[in-house]
This record gives C-alpha cells, sequence and structure tokens, in this order.
C-alpha cells in the first residue's frame, strides 16, 4: 500500500472505506513505537523491500533522532536473517546465504 510520502510499502496500512481515515505503520506498531506520518518520507524500508524481497529478512524498526538529523524523528532499522539466524547489516543484499556473495564468475578456455 502506498504511503503517505507516496512509495510503496508493505508495512503501510490504510483504511479510507465510507469516510474512514485510518493510517498506521505495523511495523512501528509491532515494535511498540509511535508513528506519525512524517517519519515515511525518509523511512528507509520501503527501498529495502524493493531490493531484497526475502522471506527469512525480519526487520526490527525504531523511531530515533540520528545524529546528522536529531532535530528530526527518523525510522532506524535493524534486520535479521531467520534462516541463516544471525544480523544482517545491509538488509538490501541480504545475509548472502541464499544467494552468495560475492559472485563469481569463471571464465573458462
Ligand atoms: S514509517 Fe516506514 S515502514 Fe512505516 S509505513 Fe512508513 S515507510 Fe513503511
Amino acid at each position: 500500500m502506498k504511503t503517505p510520502a507516496g512509495s510503496e510499502c508493505p508495512h503501510f496500512y490504510g483504511d479510507y472505506f465510507r469516510g474512514r481515515n485510518v493510517e498506521e505503520c505495523r511495523l512501528l506498531k509491532a515494535a511498540g513505537q509511535r508513528w506519525t506520518p512524517d517519519l515515511c518520507r525518509t523511512c528507509p524500508v520501503p527501498g529495502i523491500a524493493r531490493a531484497n524481497a526475502c522471506e527469512f529478512l525480519k526487520l526490527n524498526a525504531t523511531v530515533g533522532r540520528p545524529l546528522m538529523a536529531v532535530f528530526q524523528r527518523r525510522v532506524q532499522v535493524t534486520a535479521y536473517c531467520e534462516k541463516s539466524k544471525r544480523n544482517v547489516l545491509e538488509p538490501q543484499v541480504g545475509c548472502g546465504e541464499c544467494h552468495a556473495l560475492p559472485f563469481k564468475f569463471e571464465i573458462k578456455p
């Protein structure tokens, strides 16, 4: 579903049926964090979802104020792979268990 920022996000839920106006981020809701629509503008989750559709990748989101933008609340994401049972440093790329990295190219004579 499209977020208020216009990007497709698997965790955004909006209910506008018959005059309702319910919007929520289910990723932040599951983490017990308060969501506001402005968070979607800078959130990395839609980009991660576009780059990596791995079913074993689980995201954990928190809202914080990073040093670079002290006055702005931002979504910060950590990722965990349920298959390899380890933290994933680059969620866009994945842990490398299912799709070995780096790819090997062999040139045979
Ligand atoms: S805050 Fe991020 S994860 Fe939540 S709905 Fe917006 S874009 Fe999706």
